[in-house]
């Protein structure tokens, strides 16, 4: 049997009034006594624990007929199995122009199996449309709302896409149809701010495995990232401006918050892991193109018909507090974005290729089912939003890649990633990497002729810090090491080459 590293445990007495029947849902998580207009609510109940796909979709387009002026329904292309992900656009006409308004993307049902996170954005859309007090949101805001993306997954009540994919996993990549129209409506957006609502599962098993009584005590986690190579400015409007705030406003509204953490095993001790840092995820990769992004992770997933109506009022209460928080800082946010797009294109910082994150003590809030209490364990924890570089490269003044791998540029094209061709083959003396015995790639000089159809890519543009994470091949979610982008036939080189200034405008420029 495994141990666990518990430092200390410490109940909080809530049980004094509970009687013996009560639940956790009656002690800790009941739901509001209000009435919840989604259709899984309003007795529509062809799945059995959420809204359907196909209600989902009559309810959109009720609302939109009823209000042309404000709510526009189309859909961003098809999943694997030829459904259509729809796509909701909310603004009013008011005296200030669309430029001039911050553009929020809010995303839900990425992951099959958590429905609830498209039930909160439904409630959302139908009290911004329905509502006076909510529809002053919208004032400086244009709104897109993707709330099923996974709508094959969500039909078998599967996490994954119908291939396996998870969506959540294949940002970097986007090696299916549902990441790649997700990021081409994004791109096409352009949004400031970006929310990507999730559930996650309270009875994980790491915590099963401590004390089969154990749930998770939380109602939302906010997840965020830490990675050194997005922008700083964005990182810390994420966490002050947005995140702080918004937890309060779950707190005022009795729900327990915390940041993210995930679980992990190490020899024999559970372990936290705060935050995270992987561009494969939606936290950490729209920050990387300068938006301001977060993953809500709302309690869900196994807890099916329990608490419904509570978790679909968490989703909706952090959903009505960040377009509040957008409404009241319109002009910082507009400014720390594009300040940070500005250095981006301007300033040459250099790439962090390697970092440690700080080990905390941290703690985590359960429920313990069989006692009705409150338990606080303390876990040796991996705090991701505190990373500290160990290692950093200069950033090139460009990179020129040589591949036959078609996927290559698919997968920079879709990441909004600019490009040209080489028109001519040519001789130059460039920096290129090879691999050594146990494939850590490591940099050296070396002559080499560039074939004509070379693909040259400028750094310094508005998605450069997610080119870079794409191309560096030291970093762990890279084209490299993800081996799609692999040596260069007959050489031991691999097809990626960092060019300096001097040989970028040489190469832009031969005809
Ligand atoms: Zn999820």
């Amino acid at each position: 049997m495994k141990k666990y590293s518990l430092i200390i445990v410490c109940f909080i007495s809530l049980t004094v009034f509970a009687q013996e029947e009560k639940t956790i849902y009656d002690t800790f998580f009941s739901d509001p006594d209000k009435e919840i207009p989604v259709p899984y609510l309003e007795g529509q109940k062809a799945q059995k624990f959420y809204t359907s796909y196909k209600n989902a979709n009559n309810f959109l387009a009720v609302l939109a007929e009823k209000h042309p002026d404000i709510i526009k329904i189309s859909n961003i292309g098809e999943t694997q199995r030829g459904k259509k992900i729809p796509m909701v656009m909310l603004s009013l006409k008011n005296d200030i122009p669309d430029a001039e308004k911050i553009r929020v993307t809010y995303i839900a049902g990425v992951h099959g199996n958590e429905p609830i996170s498209s039930d909160g954005l439904l409630y959302l859309i139908h009290e911004l449309i329905e509502k006076d007090e909510y529809k002053q949101l919208l004032e400086k805001v244009i709104l897109q709302v993707l709330p099923i993306v996974n709508v094959d997954g969500r039909s078998i009540n599967s996490r994954a896409s119908n291939n396996g994919t998870d969506l959540n996993r294949n940002l970097n990549m986007l090696s299916v149809p549902e990441t790649v129209n997700l990021r081409n409506a994004i791109n096409l957006f352009d949004p400031q701010v970006v929310v990507d609502f999730h559930e996650f599962n309270p009875s994980r098993k790491d915590f099963k495995e401590m004390n089969d009584c154990l749930t998770s005590g939380i109602d939302a986690q906010f997840l965020f990232t830490g990675n050194l190579n997005v922008a700083p400015g964005i990182r810390e409007m994420i966490e002050t401006d947005f995140v702080e705030p918004t937890k309060l406003v779950l707190k005022n509204n009795n729900r327990t918050v915390a940041n993210y953490s995930s679980t992990f095993w190490s020899g024999q001790s559970l372990h936290l892991n705060l935050g995270a840092i992987s561009s494969r995820s939606s936290a950490t990769n729209y920050a990387l193109q300068n938006r301001i992004s977060i993953l809500m992770e709302l309690r869900g997933v196994t807890e099916r018909e329990k608490m419904v109506k509570r978790r679909i009022e968490t989703s909706f209460l952090a959903a009505t507090s960040y377009l509040s928080i957008v409404n009241k800082k319109a002009h910082e946010i507009k400014k720390t974005v594009v300040d940070a797009n500005e250095a981006t294109i301007n300033n040459m910082r250099p790439i962090v290729v390697s970092s440690n994150a700080e080990i905390i003590e941290g703690s985590y809030r359960f429920v313990n089912t069989c006692t009705n209490e409150t338990e606080i364990i303390y876990f040796e924890t991996k705090n991701n939003l505190k990373h500290t570089a160990v290692k950093t490269r200069e950033r090139a003044a460009g990179y020129v890649l040589v591949s036959k791998n078609k996927h290559v540029v698919e997968v920079l094209q879709n990441s909004g990633i600019v490009m040209s061709k080489l028109a001519k083959p040519t001789l130059l003396e460039l920096q290129a990497y090879k691999l050594d015995n146990k494939n850590v790639p490591y940099l050296i000089s070396t002559p080499f002729k560039l074939p004509a159809g070379a693909i040259i890519i400028n750094t310094k543009q508005k998605m450069g810090n997610l080119l870079v994470d794409l191309l560096e091949p030291e970093l762990s979610n890279s084209l490299v090491a993800n081996k799609t982008l692999k040596k260069i036939k007959g050489t031991d080189l691999i097809g990626l080459f960092r060019i300096n200034k001097n040989q970028l405008l040489q190469l832009q420029n031969i005809k």
